[in-house]
């Protein structure tokens, strides 16, 4: 990811599913890499959440999450195209030390995967020309939560790459004990409901400009895909362009969720 040299400040007026969300994003101008609009969609989510978290504390629930809890780092996570190649960029500015340890957890991880037969799987679904539906990915979670393998990232129960972590990990948020997260595959967790996926959207963005499939990828193959994809990472777009086009990609992202829903939250 480069710096953008300039930004202007948007104020937008969006209708989530969580209501009306009145978000301000710093949006680069210029012309950029598709990496450069990745803040602007993580922001957008970020600001949909806290609506989503005051209307849960308005309602009287306690947000359970806190710092030193890596129960949900043991799932698989979905990386868009990318945040991956922004991944990739932030591992390399990250200091010899910490990038030794964390190819060690990946090279374990990826050996522990390939004992049990999942690495193909997920190495297909990383690069697979088709989309593929929840259901279709529900067994493969369900596989893999059921090693519990740590997140590479995950030291001491903490996420060591917090600022720079995948949307994907930005939106698990519980109002169930904590301890329930033990077993988030059984059970009763109480998630909250997520407006607006920042990573769905990024996909969304990435299969237009590559009239590809809404292409997710998990983590422990993020990196290997990014680095036999960098050429994908090399075009340049006007950042208006991309803005507008990232738009589009919100636009029906919260079309699809408002049918999901039938313009009601699950709990509603
Ligand atoms: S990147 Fe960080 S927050 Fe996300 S699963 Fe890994 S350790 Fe957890």
């Amino acid at each position: 990811m480069t710096m953008p040299l300039s930004s202007e400040r948007l104020n937008l007026s969006i209708d989530t599913t969580s209501g009306e969300m009145h978000a301000q994003v710093e949006v680069p101008t210029g012309v950029i890499p598709i990496s450069d609009i990745v803040p602007v969609l993580r922001s957008l989510g970020e600001q949909a959440q806290a609506l989503e978290v005051s209307n849960t504390v308005q309602s009287g629930k306690t947000i359970s999450c806190q710092k030193g809890c890596g129960a949900c780092c043991r799932q698989m996570i979905p990386v868009s195209p990318p945040e991956a190649f922004v991944l990739i960029d932030g591992m390399h500015m990250l200091p010899s030390d910490q990038q030794e340890r964390i190819r060690q957890n990946l090279a374990l991880t990826k050996k522990q995967l390939q004992k049990v037969g999942l690495l193909s799987p997920l190495q297909d679904l990383a690069d697979s020309p088709h989309q593929h539906s929840d259901d279709e990915l529900e067994s493969l979670n369900r596989a893999y939560y059921a090693l519990r393998l740590p997140c590479i990232f995950l030291e001491n129960e903490v996420c060591s790459i917090y600022d720079h972590r995948p949307s994907g990990c930005r939106s698990h948020l519980v109002t169930s004990l904590p301890e329930l997260c033990q077993d988030m595959a059984n059970n009763p967790i109480e998630e909250l409901h997520v407006p607006l996926r920042a990573g769905t959207v990024l996909s969304i963005l990435w299969s237009d400009l590559t009239e590809g499939p809404v292409r997710l990828i998990p983590l422990p193959v993020a990196f290997e895909w990014a680095e036999t994809h960098q050429e994908l990472n090399a075009p340049t777009w006007k950042a208006a362009t991309l803005f507008d086009k990232a738009m589009d990609g919100l636009g029906k992202f919260l079309q699809h969720t408002r049918a999901a829903f039938g313009h009601k939250k699950p709990e509603e």
